[in-house]
């Protein structure tokens, strides 16, 4: 925008504001999402900091919303509950800056507002998710954002690292299924599951529960590499065998992971087995002993 690199935040929102509100008054056509559509009214809810959606369904001729299917509520009553649920767990608020309940567009003798205004809901795999009796819960999701913030993960990678819509725990669970699990199935893995996404969640999605599910799941549907399924296989065969597990030293176990298991080392440290296992030191000590 040519803005002077010296311009404090508050000088920065008063040149975003001036630049973006001419592209406002000018657009033909606005798009907003909503945060829910209400079933008894046949309306949509919007919620945000800024004003900026509120301005795209006033200003332009045409205001298109584009929505998924799960955030229908059943009744305007339930906004009580949800709006202040969504700011509380979203940013800390009680309630947002902007607030805004849209049943269509201008009629007569109404001084702004959209001529035409049409509503695309989305599923988008969401239907999936509603045929899987596990995950379905998943689709309770506001969009916080609560779970994001607690993520150890997601505050070390950000969100882009996911290259997903939806990022952090929440969008570890859904994205494999809204696309391909062989192709998204690795977020599921890349968690620790402490659980601290479950325990701040509004609406109380057992996330690190469907992770764990998901991983289930695609191993289920064969999606893990036969190279991986070879290795678990002989990591089985060790993990329950004495004398397999006591076989060989420290050194030369290290070499052969980082060596053999190259997926593995690539992004890690390198293990480093104990010269003996926890096994044989047990039987020294305890053999020491009078
Ligand atoms: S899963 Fe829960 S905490 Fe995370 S965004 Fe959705 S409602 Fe918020």
């Amino acid at each position: 925008l040519g803005t002077d690199p010296g311009l404090n935040p508050s000088q920065l929102t008063l040149v975003a504001r001036e630049k973006l509100r001419e592209k406002y008054t000018a657009a033909q056509v606005g798009v907003t999402g909503a945060n829910f559509i209400i079933a008894d009214t046949g309306a949509i809810a919007l919620t945000e900091n800024e004003g900026n959606g509120r301005l795209s369904c006033a200003w332009p001729k045409t205001h298109i919303v584009v929505v998924g299917i799960e955030k229908v509520i059943p009744s305007l009553t339930d906004l009580s509950l949800f709006w202040p649920l969504l700011s509380t767990y979203g940013t800390g608020q009680r309630v947002t800056s902007y607030n805004s309940i849209i049943s269509g567009p201008r009629q007569e003798g109404e001084s702004d507002g959209p001529e035409e205004m049409y509503v695309i809901l989305l599923d988008n795999g969401r239907t999936n998710i509603l045929a899987n009796p596990k995950s379905r819960e998943s689709l309770y999701c506001i969009r916080c954002g609560a779970c994001l913030n607690a993520c150890p993960v997601y505050k070390n990678i950000g969100g882009h690292a996911y290259e997903t819509t939806y990022s952090g725990p929440i969008g570890s669970v859904i994205t494999p299924h809204l696309k391909k699990m062989n192709d998204w199935k690795h977020l599921s893995y890349a968690s620790s599951l402490c659980g601290n996404c479950t325990e701040v969640c509004a609406v109380k999605i057992n996330l690190h529960e469907l992770l764990l599910e998901n991983r289930h799941e695609a191993v289920e549907e064969g999606a893990a590499a036969m190279t991986e399924r070879v290795a678990w296989k002989f990591w089985k065969t060790a993990m329950m065998s004495r004398r397999l597990m006591n076989t060989g030293s420290g050194k030369m176990k290290s070499w052969a992971v980082s060596n053999f298991v190259k997926d593995w080392s690539r992004h890690r440290a390198d293990l480093q087995f104990p010269a003996k296992s926890f096994n044989q030191q047990w039987k020294e000590r305890n053999n020491k002993r009078p």
